[in-house]
C-alpha cells in the first residue's frame, strides 16, 4: 500500500519515512538528540509538532481528513493517522477511479501538508486548509490521469467528483 506503484515515487518515500517515524517533525528531531522549541506551523497557538498533530488533529490535519472522507463516504472513527489510513487503503472502490484514489490519496494527503509545513517553515507561507485541499485535489487528479487518459490532467475538482460518483464498475 505504501509502495503503491501509482504514486509518484517521492509520495511513496515520504509516507514510508513517516510510517516509521522518520520524518523531521520538531518531536522526532528531539528523539535524535537535537533539541529545539517545537512550534507547529500548523495552527495559531503553536503546539509541540508531532506526527499525529501535524498529520492528523491539528486544525489542518483534521480539516484535511473530514474533507477527503466525506468525499470518499469514510467513517472518521479510526482514532488515529495510521488507522485511518488503513481504513483507506481497505475501503472498497465501487470503480476504477475510486479504487486508485483510495489507495493514493493518504499519501498524497500527508505530502501536501508537509509541503506545506515546510513552505510555512522556511518560506514563511502560512499553512491554510483552502490552498492545501485545492493542491491535493490537483495531484489526485493529475496522478489518476496517467492511470486512466480519459479523466483530463486538469478536470476541474468538481467535475472530477460527479465523473467518479457514476463511473460505470
Ligand atoms: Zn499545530
Amino acid at each position: 500500500m505504501i509502495w503503491h506503484k501509482k504514486n509518484p515515487f517521492k509520495v511513496s518515500f515520504f509516507l514510508w519515512r513517516l510510517l516509521k517515524h522518520k520524518v523531521a517533525v520538531d518531536l522526532n528531531l528531539g528523539k535524535f538528540g537535537i533539541n529545539i522549541p517545537s512550534m507547529c506551523s500548523c495552527c495559531i497557538s503553536h503546539k509541540e509538532e508531532s506526527e499525529e498533530h501535524l498529520f492528523f488533529d491539528s486544525m489542518i490535519g483534521n480539516n484535511n481528513w473530514k474533507y477527503f472522507n466525506q468525499v470518499f463516504g469514510i467513517s472518521s472513527g479510526p482514532a488515529n493517522l495510521r488507522h485511518l489510513m488503513i481504513t483507506w487503503w481497505l475501503t472498497k472502490g465501487k470503480n476504477d477511479i475510486q479504487k486508485i484514489a483510495l489507495q493514493i490519496l493518504p499519501g498524497i494527503i500527508v505530502w501536501q501538508v508537509w509541503k506545506a509545513r515546510c513552505k510555512s517553515r522556511f518560506e514563511n507561507v502560512k499553512m491554510h486548509h483552502n490552498r492545501i485541499i485545492p493542491q491535493i485535489c490537483q495531484q489526485l487528479i493529475i496522478i489518476i490521469h496517467k492511470q486512466i487518459p480519459r479523466i483530463p490532467p486538469l478536470l476541474d475538482w468538481e467535475v472530477f467528483q460527479k465523473v467518479m460518483e457514476f463511473a460505470k464498475e
